[in-house]
């Protein structure tokens, strides 16, 4: 599977195939299918957020075809659990039934909200949006610094290397 990167100006973001994976997983192919989301984990270092998780949808969301509202209290389980791990909450994920998706005004004011409203040492959070094109072209992902504004990047896309594996072999 493809690992995806992003750069935000100084930062550089990797999507990695265990977090893509898992929203491909509810990505909105057929009609009528309710909209997914959950949020995003990464390992946090100088300059570069490795998103190695994504969680999926909650039994407490709300979901309909054209919105979806987390469970909150369900989502702050994440974010201690995830931390204990070592990996830090960096943003929401969602799906939208739109081959290439753009967020919307509510995807805006509630990215917004969660950085106004939340406590972190982050420099910003990240929106990421799954249509249903694949990525790259089919995801959405943009950064929303602390200050107000937005960064957005279209992903470079590298094959994930597996590590090598090899088969003892005697001459
Ligand atoms: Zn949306």
């Amino acid at each position: 599977m493809e690992r995806l990167t992003y750069r935000f100006g100084d930062l550089v973001v990797d999507l990695m195939p265990s977090a893509l994976s898992t929203m491909l997983a509810h990505q909105q192919k057929r009609f009528m299918q309710k909209e997914a989301g959950g949020q995003m984990f990464a390992s946090l270092s100088e300059n570069y957020w490795r998103i190695d998780v994504a969680t999926g949808p909650r039994l407490g969301d709300r979901r309909g075809m054209f919105h979806f509202w987390p469970d909150r209290r369900a989502e702050q389980e994440e974010i201690n659990r995830f931390y204990e791990q070592g990996l830090e909450f960096i943003g929401d994920w969602h799906t939208h039934p739109q081959n290439v998706p753009r967020p919307s005004a509510q995807d805006f004011a509630s990215t917004e909200n969660i950085l106004r409203e939340s406590h972190h040492d982050l420099p910003g959070l990240l929106m990421c949006i799954l249509g249903r094109r694949e990525p790259p072209v089919g995801l959405w992902m943009s950064f929303h610094p602390i200050g107000g504004g937005m960064r957005k990047d279209e992903a470079t896309v590298s094959k994930e290397e597996k590590p090598q594996r090899r088969k003892a072999k005697w001459i």
